[in-house]
């Protein structure tokens, strides 16, 4: 489990005099909250409830048309997930408040404020580009995705464990994908005594495969491997179960896609052909908030430091 010990947050202080303005998120943006004012932050919240016992979170009751609702702060965190692709962001404490990451937002912030947020979607990167507001896309920080692999692999097991008549043990699972997520699953589903079957198109990413006890095979292979699975994990963010392979599968397959929207998988073809694909986001916020709020807590300070100390550059990604 990832952990923040208290007490050595309290001492660090290492956001003393930085003033955080957090917009919407769930409950693991919420313990994400708590360990940044632990740590000294000033913390300003959006669609969140009040915080006892933490005098430094105070909640903005909305942005209002007027910029003196804003208050003046140093970084913006907009949530891992929950927002869509017309920049509205949810806020799952207060589900009445409504949030949007547009220019009425944006133009109340100096350029340079970073942003710091899950994903940037296509208008939130051009509207906040206006305004000279620098994003850092949270999601693609290597230490922090390593990390939530780990609630994410959790979580499609946790799936496939709901909906499978079968243990997953003794079973044949095949993995599409070795990045972070990738090998994590491999490694937890080698724990169980699954027969794994990981796929992917890099050379290197196959030989950690096999190095971890699964039989790599490349991914133009896959028309060999489908006939006999059990339940598929898949992790490419591109289309890869196509609707050939999805042909070759047994009915009985489960398909469990955690790749980010739309996916890797023809779901109409699989529903065409009866086959159960599940198409699986937000993973660490649903199954662990806790351990994922802690996961932000522990590495948004130091990219939020980074970016105050050099302000003015403005990189795509941390
Ligand atoms: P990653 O480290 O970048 O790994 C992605 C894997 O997919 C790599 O093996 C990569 O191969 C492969 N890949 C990417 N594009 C491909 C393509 N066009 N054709 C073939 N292979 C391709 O990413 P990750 O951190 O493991 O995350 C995987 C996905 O899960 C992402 O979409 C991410 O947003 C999502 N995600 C979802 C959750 C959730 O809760 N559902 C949580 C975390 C992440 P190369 O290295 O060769 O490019």
């Amino acid at each position: 489990m990832i952990t923040l010990r208290k007490g050595e947050a309290e001492l660090q202080a290492t956001l003393a005099g930085i003033r955080i303005l957090v917009l919407g998120g769930d409950h693991r943006e919420v313990e994400m909250v708590r360990c940044l004012a632990r740590q000294g932050g000033e913390v300003y919240t959006v669609g969140h409830r009040p915080y006892p016992g933490y005098e430094n979170v105070l909640q903005v009751e909305s942005l209002g048309p007027f910029p003196e609702a804003i208050p003046k702060v140093d970084a913006i965190i907009a949530p891992m997930s929950h927002t869509d692709s017309t920049g509205k962001v949810r806020a799952v404490p207060e589900e009445g408040v409504t949030i949007w990451l547009d220019d009425r937002l944006f133009e109340r912030f100096p350029p340079g404020t970073p942003l710091f947020i899950g994903k940037a979607l296509p208008v939130v990167k051009e509207t906040a580009g206006r305004w000279g507001i620098r994003l850092f896309e949270t999601a693609e920080d290597d230490e922090i995705a390593v990390l939530n692999s780990i609630p994410t692999a959790e979580g499609a097991i946790q799936i496939a464990m709901e909906e499978l008549p079968i243990t997953l043990h003794g079973s044949r699972s095949l993995v599409l994908g070795l990045g972070r997520c990738g090998l994590t699953l491999v490694r937890m589903l080698k724990g169980l005594g699954v027969k794994v079957t990981a796929a992917a198109r890099n050379r290197a990413q196959l030989a950690r495969a096999a190095e971890m006890g699964a039989e790599a095979v490349p991914l133009d292979a896959l028309g060999e491997v489908v006939p006999a699975v059990d339940v598929v994990f898949n992790t490419i963010p591109a289309l890869v179960l196509t609707r050939e392979l999805l042909e070759k599968m047994p009915k009985e397959a489960l398909i469990i896609d955690i790749a980010s929207s739309p996916g890797g998988v023809d779901f109409e073809a699989a529903a065409d052909l009866g086959i159960k694909g599940i198409l699986a986001p937000g993973l660490p916020g649903k199954v662990a908030p806790i351990t994922a709020g802690r996961i932000l807590g522990k590495c948004l300070p130091r990219m939020i430091l980074s970016a105050l100390s050099s302000e003015g550059e403005t990189p795509a990604k941390s």
